[in-house]
């Protein structure tokens, strides 16, 4: 298979607002069940374990027309919990069994609070993880939490969650997170086979297709960009960061790519990543996912830091690990986790000398113009004068 056809596959993936591949999933066997998760971060593995498909939602994008989404917020909010609102209103989402909102931002809880008003009879958790990261106290609360959770999956698929099955989900998650890390690692080596918009993508296929059908599709999507020859250009290197919940219109990806960019790290759909070690597979599951969690998990504006000092080191580390020549933030408008973090990681790139540009969006941005000069003036200013 081409990366042509893999990425059409995606696309079609993308656009699609009524999440066909998923109902076709729920509708191949029956018993069958979906649990719908929120970005940023959900142990998906429980919920494949209780023999589930795990869907990650992330807004209605720019294809989705919000009408009475905004009825249930005010305006100076970011986008993805309207178009979410609007996807429950609609239908769309009435084939999901139950919904996780990830603890995130006020406005995430908000949302589980209005779900559960809005379809009182589907299950909906607000999923709280640890913000102290001590073995002792966050880790023994997080076990607590992720063991409520596994009764509820339990109790909402019918099947026992075992051991033995947690572990089985979770060495098919860390060959899955390999294989993503993969996918970054050759983006960052050799970024004119890899282009952003393919593995922007391809990262979004993740959320909607089983984990199983999604690591053929990688290791296929690897082969078929390894073997093709895309010509070299003179772009620069730069990290986006900002984007880990609502994420930007595909548009946005491909203008910073087309305003002569290579983007060789960014923080898109991190629940793909956020454990960035394998997980033990021998041992308590809910342990190793915990300690996985506390210890190895990515840093990002969604989490919290415990020393000034560190604020943004993830992100000088990411810009000498793959060489890049500056940042562009690009963050959700009224994002309160990302935009009230930018300025001291902005301040960190100053101090190091890592040129930066910041602008926002929101899902559905459609004037793409301004971006692209910015981002290609930006992309002039690195060659000219870095
Ligand atoms: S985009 Fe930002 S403010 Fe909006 S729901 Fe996500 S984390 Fe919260």
């Amino acid at each position: 298979m081409s990366t042509a056809e893999i990425i059409a596959r995606c696309e079609e993936l993308y656009e699609d607002t009524t999440f066909a591949a998923s109902r076709a999933w729920k509708e191949a066997a029956p018993g069958r069940k979906v649990v719908g998760f929120m970005p940023v971060y959900i142990p998906e593995e429980i919920i494949h374990a209780a023999g589930m498909l795990p869907l990650g939602i992330l807004g209605g994008g720019d294809g989705l027309e919000v009408i009475h989404g905004d009825a249930f917020y005010q305006s100076y909010i970011c986008r993805i919990p309207r178009s979410t609102i609007e996807l429950g209103l609609t239908g769309r989402l009435d084939f999901v069994d139950g919904m996780l909102f990830p603890s995130i931002c006020d406005v995430i809880r908000n949302l589980s609070g209005m779900w559960k008003l809005m379809k009182p009879n589907v299950y909906a958790k607000y999923f709280d993880v640890p913000q102290n990261y001590r073995d002792d106290i966050g880790g023994e609360y997080y076990q607590r939490e992720m063991q409520e959770l596994r009764h509820d999956m339990e109790k909402l698929s019918g099947n026992k969650i075992t051991d033995e099955a947690l572990s089985n989900s979770i060495a098919i998650y860390n060959q899955h997170r390999q294989l993503v890390r993969d996918v970054y690692a050759m983006r960052s080596d050799e970024p004119w086979k890899v282009p952003s918009s393919e593995v922007y993508l391809l990262m979004r296929a993740g959320q909607v297709l089983p984990v199983e059908e999604h690591i053929v599709m990688l290791t296929d999507y690897m082969a078929a960009a390894q073997e093709e020859d895309r010509p070299i250009r003179d772009n620069c290197r730069i990290i986006t960061c900002g984007a880990f919940c609502e994420q930007p219109p595909l548009n946005l990806i491909k203008s910073i790519e087309m305003a002569g960019c290579y983007v060789v790290d960014d923080d898109y759909m991190l629940v793909n990543r956020w454990l960035m070690e394998e997980v033990p597979t021998e041992g308590d599951p809910i342990k190793n996912l915990a300690d996985a969690f506390l210890h190895h998990s990515a840093d990002s504006s969604a989490k919290y830091c415990d020393t000034q000092e560190k604020v943004g080191q993830y992100l000088l580390d990411s810009v000498r690990k793959n060489k890049a020549e500056g940042v562009i933030f690009a963050a959700p408008s009224f994002c309160d986790p990302a935009l009230l973090e930018r300025p001291l990681l902005a301040a960190k790139m100053s101090e190091n000398d890592v040129p930066h540009i910041s602008f926002k969006y929101a899902e559905n941005s459609g004037q793409m113009q301004p971006i692209r000069e910015q981002a290609g003036t930006f992309a002039d200013s690195l060659k000219l004068w870095s």
